[in-house]
């Protein structure tokens, strides 16, 4: 029992290296802020200039105005609240966002399993893109993945009567990492499913498709593989589901997909990645495609039976909170003031001497997320 107390106390505690990476991270909010900014010049709109230079000076301001109770004899700052830009080109905002999204959720994901059905992992893949193309082809794989749902959800004519499973829910997000060598993007989809009537069997793969030289492998397909890879080219390509058993089923002539169980308690942060690294877009035309392929599109969407949380996703009271009281970390009984302070390194450089501590999880958690 105690030695659970005092792992929700170290829990709590910000060390220098949190602020450190804060920082570190700030130092790239910057450079796409410079990148927003360059853009702005550029455009011929007096409205777009004043926007985006709203924009690129929201996140250069991100994270520069703190409030903590400070405990001035115990030596303690208690972390209350941070003004945020909540900018996806600000990688600290995005860190939060994305662990908030995962936590909410997560709650969600258990009611689903309540209710008996499976999760699953989906990979759904196009061909590489040019960065030219991304705002159609996200539109694009938006509109499949929608096609698809419909096929695999619904029992009427809308649904495809052959189908293996029955999909009751999904959570889906796009990623696209870039090859910086011939500037193609592999957009992806990933996404959760949860499935009814569906038979292990299905998911084995046993089938020898491909070699893959990356990994040095023979890839192995499962029939449940071979379906989804059919189903989704079709989606893609706008073809009527009553064509099913008229086209071809080789892997060859569709899509790569890949469709496994899920184990949600460690699978969770596999299946909630950044759309896109900030190592691929350091460089300003790049940025440019990124910014106005992913301009207006939705990057993470559910269906079924979980698509209510996206209304109130992000939301600050979603943030879950260490079950930890103040008294644990007082010496000895002291009255706060409230502190404000600016930017992130005098954390580190004048109030060195004082710890830190946050019983807010998203925010303790900032630094778990990597790229
Ligand atoms: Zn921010």
């Amino acid at each position: 029992m105690l030695l659970e107390i005092e792992n929700k106390i170290d829990r709590a505690i910000l060390d220098p290296e949190h602020f450190n990476e804060i920082s570190s991270k700030k130092e790239i909010a910057f450079r796409n802020a410079l990148y927003i900014k360059k853009i702005a010049d550029k455009s011929l709109s007096i409205k777009m200039k004043y926007k985006l230079y709203n924009r690129a000076n929201r996140i250069n301001n991100c994270m520069s105005l703190w409030w903590w109770n400070l405990y001035k004899e115990n030596k303690i700052m208690d972390f209350q609240k941070v003004w945020r830009c909540k900018d996806m080109y600000c990688p600290n905002c995005r860190a939060v966002d994305l662990d908030i999204q995962i936590r909410g959720y997560r709650k969600y994901f258990n009611d689903m399993i309540a209710f008996g059905y499976n999760p699953y992992f989906l990979t759904l893949t196009i061909p590489n893109i040019n960065l030219d193309d991304i705002y159609y082809k996200i539109d694009m794989i938006n509109k499949a993945f929608l096609q698809l749902w419909l096929w695999l959800n619904r029992d009427d004519k809308k649904g495809f009567k052959d189908r293996m499973f029955d999909v009751k829910a999904a959570t889906k997000s796009i990623e696209m990492p870039i090859n910086k060598e011939n500037k193609l993007g592999h957009l992806h989809i990933h996404a959760i499913l949860f499935i009814d009537n569906e038979s292990e069997s299905d998911f084995e793969k046993n089938i020898e498709a491909y070699y893959r030289k990356k990994s040095n492998e023979i890839v192995l397909l499962s029939n449940a593989d071979i379906e989804m890879a059919k189903l989704w080219t079709m989606a893609v390509k706008k073809e009527n589901v009553s064509q099913y058993k008229k086209l071809s089923d080789s892997w060859e002539n569709n899509y790569k997909c890949d469709i496994r169980p899920i184990d949600l308690r460690k699978g969770l942060n596999e299946a909630f990645k950044y759309s896109f690294k900030d190592t691929d877009i350091n460089d300003y035309d790049i940025f440019k495609s990124v910014f106005f392929g992913f301009r207006g599109h939705r990057i993470r969407q559910s269906y079924g039976k979980i698509k209510k949380f996206e209304l109130k996703k992000s939301k600050e009271f979603d943030i879950e909170r260490v079950p930890a009281e103040i008294s644990d970390y007082l010496q000895f009984d002291e009255e706060p003031e409230i502190l404000k302070t600016h930017n992130v390194k005098e954390l580190n450089q004048e109030y060195k001497d004082f710890k830190k501590i946050s019983r807010k999880k998203a925010y303790r958690d900032l630094v778990n997320i990597k790229d």
